[in-house]
């Protein structure tokens, strides 16, 4: 999402003439763009800010400008105690920058614009993307679910979808820009509703955008998540079967304290929905530990979900509160130390189930597409299934951007190793 949000503000400002520098010490401006989801990528940017100040020292005429989620959520703390950030902007205003920033050389003034918009979708803006293998593309903003951990709702604001003509446009310029694959993204992405299309009819629609190699998304919400979509999935070509499936906790009591809206018995047939109706699909999944009044049987309960579903991957975060929400204010915050060894547990699950189902995938032959050199040996590639697993192979004849078969001949941790076994790119 961060990286989406940050091509579109660099698309505004190169719009208006600005260019980027790779030489910080050269900037007349630093903008850094925040998240707030969790609080550990907080110090981070505090961290990052007290680089620019030192910078600033040196060079008093830079503009430090803060933007997005943290911009947010953190204003009045930033004014108060980081005098030198002239500016502060939430994820709704990156369309003011320019005029801000004229403003800004105009007068010595901090500027803060924080409004949340119920319409802002950057319709008719085009973000400036690094060449590469994959292009975001943002089909919605905000969310309306609320969970009970989640600032989301808070910093980016209501949810509201783009028209389907200008993400097809955006798509087709990508292609167009030599893209192969077309990410799409939304805080809640399978809510996407715009007049009568919704996200299913969205995605088979994308899909037949002659060029596209693949086609991923990125979070849905399982409450979202039906069988049509999952049908679509499976019969389309450049549709890649892998889907993430945030579980967050695998008790029916804590998921109905995190407002999550399905039980683990909704969960549990989904997934198995998925599995057998996309067939070779790589499902990855997000888990918090540590959410408030989590006892060690809803943990343990979490953890059978797992050995029931068996994710290929996942992403784990200890609970943290955050401002707004409402699990702030519960009184049965769990200890650190227990957090911590909950994760611990969690993780060594997942990385078992991460081998085994990358064990499964010994001697099968999958569609590669070639992404860069190997960092471990420039006589090998790296590339992704896709289901979404990396896999390192022997350069032989394929080059960036070929889809290639590869026999798979190991499995280390989440890595696979592989063998060519020619040639084949295939465009719709
Ligand atoms: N819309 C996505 C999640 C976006 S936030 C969904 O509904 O799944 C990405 C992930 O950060 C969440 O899935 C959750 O696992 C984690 N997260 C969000 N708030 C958190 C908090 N307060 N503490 C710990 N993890 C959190
Ligand atoms: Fe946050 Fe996702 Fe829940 Fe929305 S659906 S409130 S983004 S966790």
């Amino acid at each position: 999402m961060n990286v989406a949000d940050s091509e579109l503000i660099d698309g505004i400002l190169q719009k208006e003439g600005y260019k980027q520098t790779q030489n910080i010490e050269e900037a007349n401006a630093i903008f850094i763009n925040t998240c707030a989801v969790r609080d550990h990528a907080e110090a981070k940017v505090h961290s990052r800010l007290g680089y620019y100040n030192r910078i600033k020292k040196s060079h008093p005429e830079v503009i430090i400008g803060m933007l997005g989620c943290m911009a947010q959520n953190l204003k009045d703390e930033i004014l108060e105690n980081k005098p030198y950030v002239d500016i502060v902007l939430g994820p709704d205003s990156y369309r003011k920058l320019p005029v801000i920033l004229k403003n800004r050389l105009k007068d010595q003034k901090h500027i803060v614009d924080t409004q949340l918009s119920r319409f802002e979708v950057y319709d008719g803006l085009f973000p400036s993307r690094k060449e590469g293998i994959n292009a975001w593309v943002s089909i919605m903003r905000g969310c309306d679910k609320f969970c009970t951990f989640c600032i989301v709702p808070f910093t980016r604001g209501r949810e509201r979808s783009r028209s389907p003509k200008s993400i097809i446009q955006e798509v087709e310029r990508a292609i167009n820009d030599r893209f192969v694959e077309i990410t799409l993204l939304g805080q809640n992405v399978n809510s996407y509703k715009y007049d009568n299309i919704d996200f299913t009819k969205l995605l088979q629609q994308i899909s037949f955008i002659p060029g596209l190699l693949r086609l991923r998304y990125t979070s849905p919400h399982p409450s979202d998540v039906n069988e049509e979509l999952l049908e679509v999935m499976a019969g389309s070509k450049n549709i890649c079967n892998s889907i993430h499936f945030p579980l967050q906790a695998g008790s029916d009591r804590i998921l109905k304290r995190m407002n999550r809206t399905y039980t683990k018995n909704h969960f549990l047939e989904y997934a198995k929905k998925i599995r057998d109706i996309i067939p070779g699909v790589g499902i990855s999944t997000d888990i918090i530990v540590g959410f408030p009044g989590e006892t060690e049987e809803d943990f343990q309960e979490t953890l059978e979900v797992m050995d029931t579903v068996k994710f290929d991957s996942a992403y784990t975060f200890k609970y943290s509160s955050r401002p707004y929400t409402k699990a702030i204010e519960y009184d049965d915050h769990i200890d650190e130390d227990v957090k911590k060894d909950r994760l611990d547990r969690l993780i060594k699950l997942q990385q078992k189930h991460t081998l085994l189902c990358n064990r499964e995938m010994i001697d099968k032959v999958v569609d590669v597409l070639v992404e860069k050199e190997s960092k471990k040996s420039d006589e090998f590639w790296s590339g992704r299934t896709d289901s979404n697993k990396w896999v390192i192979f022997k350069k032989e004849s394929a080059k960036i951007k070929d889809i290639i078969p590869v026999r798979i001949t190991a499995a280390h941790g989440v890595s696979l190793k592989g063998q060519t076994e020619g040639i084949k790119n295939e465009i719709n």
